[in-house]
């Protein structure tokens, strides 16, 4: 069964009651019950965990780790990021959602600024599939709506993805690359947009559906062992 670890900032639901009233057990909780229901094994790991809740051995267990982190990025110790981010080019998946677009180990794989336009005005956002042979897209439609999002809007300051799964549109006319696939060393990663502190969208149907699918399609295969070293030839060379 594949293991899932649920990261989260937790500290919105701490100390607002709107968004208390929203996640009452915090966004990771809403996460990995769905994640739960879907048939995978899951985990919770918060900030103020020791060392976040993200040990090695928690790391080792786990086969994909989601990220959600919104005002509290730079309190995440940059040895934990190292961490995560050995384990995700050793095979581990990462899915990467929403404000975790400037998480500290998201930059670190990226590699730029992962900057983007936003607003907060409780807009529409109607999330398009643009790959729908892409198994994150498996069982949707051709688009599905969130009713009330907060708006991100291009440009989304990162490396061109390898995959675009998604595009969203917002009311206020803004699009957005909303889930970008990218692979780093042997690990796969999904950026996933949607998702905000006071809106109800990580308990929505498809929403929880592609986390799942990104779940599977993130976690790591059984392929060889590179060898990254000086080498013997395979043939005779004389
Ligand atoms: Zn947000």
């Amino acid at each position: 069964m594949t293991r899932v670890t649920v990261w989260n900032e937790y500290r919105h639901e701490k100390d607002s009651e709107a968004v208390a009233e929203v996640y009452p057990d915090g966004i990771h909780a809403a996460i990995a019950d769905g994640l739960a229901e879907r048939g995978f094994e899951t985990r919770t790991a918060t900030l103020d965990e020791p060392e976040h809740g993200l040990t090695e051995e928690v790391l080792d267990g786990t086969d994909v780790l989601t990220w959600w982190g919104h005002r509290a990025h730079a309190e995440v110790s940059d040895e934990v990021v190292e961490r995560v981010r050995d384990r995700v080019l050793d095979g581990m998946g990462l899915l990467v959602l929403h404000s975790g677009h400037y998480s500290k180990i998201f930059k670190r794989l990226m590699g730029t600024t992962c900057g983007l336009k936003w607003r907060e005005a409780g807009e529409r956002e109607r999330v398009w599939v643009v790959e729908p042979g892409h198994p994150i897209a498996a069982g949707l439609d051709e688009y599905f709506e969130v009713p009330e999002a907060e708006m991100y809007g291009e440009r989304f300051d990162v490396p061109a993805p390898e995959t675009l799964v998604f595009a969203s549109w917002f009311e206020g006319g803004e699009l957005f690359r909303s889930g970008c696939c990218y692979t780093r060393g042997n690990g796969r990663i999904f950026y996933f947009r949607p998702g905000h502190e006071t809106y109800p969208i990580y308990y929505q149907e498809e929403i929880l559906r592609v986390l799942a699918n990104a779940v599977e399609w993130a976690a790591p295969t059984d392929g060889p062992e590179p060898t990254l070293e000086n080498v013997d030839p395979i043939e005779n060379l004389d």
